[in-house]
C-alpha cells in the first residue's frame, strides 16, 4: 500500500476508534463493562454506533457490535452490510466476529486485544479461517492503550466496590 493511503487509514481508523471509545463511556456510566461500536458506510459516514448493554437489556447477545450492526442493518435495509467497516474498542468474541462475517462486513477494526474471549488471533483466530464463505479484514491495535485503559480502569472500579461491600 502507498504511504500516502496508509496514513490516511490510519488517520482515519483512529478517528472512528474514538467515535467507538465515546460510545464504550457510554456504557462506563450505565455500570456496563464499556466496549463500544461504530459502523462506517461506503461513503465514509459512521451510520450506527452501539455499545455493551448486556445488564440493562438482561439480553446476552447485546455487546456493542450486535446493538451497532443491528441499527446499520435496519438503517441499511439490508441484513448484509457489504463495503462496511465496524470499529470496536475490544476485540471481537465469537458471537460477534460470526455476526459480523454474516453481515458480510468488509473490515472490522478493534482496539485492544481479549486475551479472554478474543477471536481475532487471542484465544482463537477466527478470519484466519479461509474455508469460512466470506473474508472479513480484521485490523486490531486502533488505539489499543486508551481502549484497554477504559477497561481495566472499570474493573478496577468494581473491585474495589466488591471488597467494600464484603467489608460492610
Ligand atoms: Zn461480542
Amino acid at each position: 500500500m502507498p504511504l500516502e493511503v496508509d496514513m490516511e487509514m490510519h488517520a482515519r481508523d483512529g478517528m472512528f476508534m474514538e467515535l467507538a471509545l465515546e460510545q464504550a463511556a457510554l456504557a462506563d456510566a450505565q455500570g456496563e463493562v464499556p466496549v463500544g461500536a461504530v459502523v462506517v458506510d461506503v461513503a465514509g459516514q459512521v451510520i450506527a454506533t452501539g455499545f455493551n448493554r448486556t445488564i440493562t437489556d438482561h439480553d446476552p447477545t447485546s455487546h456493542a457490535e450486535v446493538v451497532a450492526l443491528r441499527i446499520a442493518a435496519l438503517h441499511a435495509q439490508n441484513y448484509r452490510l457489504p463495503g462496511y467497516s465496524l470499529y470496536v474498542t475490544l476485540e471481537p468474541c465469537a458471537m460477534c466476529m460470526g455476526a459480523m462475517i454474516h453481515a458480510r462486513l468488509t473490515r472490522v477494526v478493534f482496539g485492544a486485544q481479549d486475551p479472554k474471549t478474543g477471536v481475532c488471533g487471542s484465544v482463537l483466530d477466527l478470519p484466519a479461517h479461509a474455508q469460512l464463505n466470506h473474508q472479513t479484514t480484521v485490523a486490531g491495535g486502533v488505539l489499543a492503550e486508551p481502549c484497554g485503559h477504559i477497561l481495566r480502569h472499570f474493573f478496577k472500579k468494581r473491585r474495589s466496590k466488591d471488597t467494600q461491600h464484603v467489608e460492610n
